[in-house]
């Protein structure tokens, strides 16, 4: 298989690349830690009209009808600037949910604003007890009437905190842990008894508790068919961590770098620390890694969209795994090796480390992942 990237696609990656290291240098992240939003909603907007959000949409749906890999090139870009534009959350997460389970005119009420940049999402599905499983669905949703009413809590609702419009999942039937009962809607910000309560992630962003207090909901706000969401929650749970795996690759390679450099900068004893041989063969170590991690996420990345969720489970589960050992590794020896300069919050290194740390634990962690890959048929 030819996993190199095509001339527009390479075209992509260094656009991004030059348009963030001038527009999202980390030094802006550091600021948006202290932003109540913690993003910056003008830079979405650019982003919009650069075509980003719109690259990951059909284009029946109103988007440049991209791959998932052309999402990957920008993932990675992301991860290596620390953006903290919810493009995972609003695009991948409750945008697919939209896509997948929605009509055409809910694809207009709520893709058409997306795409251009004026609105973000978030996805609500993860409850108290369900680890990384989407059918442990305790919320529920009573029919009356025309209009449903949801009762339960979720928990850190990736940009609940801050996204104008919800897609929260809510059990119409069975019980938690069934794969058929469980339902979308889709909630206005501003909708009766949606109570938002901000939480701070360990990486500096941010995050929702959300309670839903008796949330009159109009029938017409489910996204499809009642009672068959499972499959679209199982597959936003692979692109999230297909995802996790592409930002995770950028997140690595910046370390790497950073380190390289300050290698080849910090002189201890009158010689720079990169002339010692055991940290050349540290920092060949974390090259390696990141080689490897760089395989198996491109592969999930190629594998996210298989029609056979079988082929989709394998490649996810197998790169998340290896994000969670390799981007460790890395992002700990990097600390390592910047002595205890790298501990402190003023070195940039430290940011890199907690967000690998989060996002291994996005979208399922690497126990979850193991035991899923070794559930697989094929194993
Ligand atoms: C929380 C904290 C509290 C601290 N408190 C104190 C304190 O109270 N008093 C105090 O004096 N200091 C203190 N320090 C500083 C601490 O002593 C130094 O951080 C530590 O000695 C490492 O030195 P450095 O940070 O200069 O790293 P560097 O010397 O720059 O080392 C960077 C990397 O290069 C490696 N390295 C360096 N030299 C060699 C070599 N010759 N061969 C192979 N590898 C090498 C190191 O192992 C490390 O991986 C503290 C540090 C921290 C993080």
């Amino acid at each position: 298989m030819n996993f190199d990237l095509t001339p527009d696609q390479k075209l992509l990656e260094s656009t991004m690349a030059s348009f963030l290291k001038k527009e999202s240098p980390v030094t802006r992240f550091r600021a948006l830690r202290e932003d109540p939003v913690g993003y910056d909603k003008s830079l979405w907007k650019t982003m919009a009209e650069l075509g980003w959000i719109g690259l990951a949409f059909p284009e029946s749906a109103g988007g440049l009808g991209g791959s998932f890999v052309d999402v990957a090139i920008l993932l990675e870009q992301f991860g290596a600037g620390l953006v903290p534009e919810p493009f995972v959350a609003s695009v991948l997460s409750a945008g697919t949910a939209i896509l997948r389970a929605g009509s055409a005119e809910q694809h207009e009420a709520y893709l058409a604003p997306l795409i251009a940049g004026d609105t973000t999402l978030a996805l609500a599905w993860a409850e108290r007890g369900g680890r990384y499983d989407p059918t442990w669905v305790e919320t529920t949703a009573t029919k009356k009437d025309d209009a449903y009413v949801l009762q339960g809590e979720k928990i850190f609702v990736q940009n609940g905190h801050a996204a104008d419009v919800l897609v929260v999942s809510a059990r119409t039937a069975g019980t938690p842990g069934d794969t058929d009962g469980i339902s979308l809607f889709v909630l206005p910000r501003e909708t009766e008894g949606l109570r938002v309560t901000p939480v701070n992630t360990m990486d500096g962003q941010k995050a929702a508790m959300i309670t839903l207090a008796g949330v009159v909901v109009p029938a017409a706000n489910r996204l499809g068919p009642e009672g068959a969401a499972a499959p679209v929650l199982d597959e936003i749970m692979d692109l999230g961590a297909a995802a996790a795996c592409a930002e995770g690759l950028g997140v690595m390679r910046a370390s790497l770098a950073m380190t390289v450099d300050y290698l080849k900068t910090r002189e201890q004893f009158g010689m720079k620390i990169g002339t010692f041989q055991a940290l050349q063969h540290r920092a060949v170590d974390m090259f390696i890694r990141t080689e490897l991690a760089k395989s198996t996420s491109i592969l999930a990345s190629v594998k996210v969209s298989d029609p056979d969720p079988a082929e989709r489970r394998f490649a996810v589960s197998a790169a998340k795994v290896e994000l969670a050992i390799c981007g460790r590794y890395v992002t700990q020896q990097a600390l390592q090796l910047h002595g205890g300069i790298g501990i402190t919050d003023e070195h940039d290194i430290g940011l890199y480390f907690k967000r690998m740390h989060v996002l291994n634990a996005l979208f399922g962690d690497e126990e979850h992942h193991l035991a899923r890959f070794a559930a697989q048929p094929a194993f």
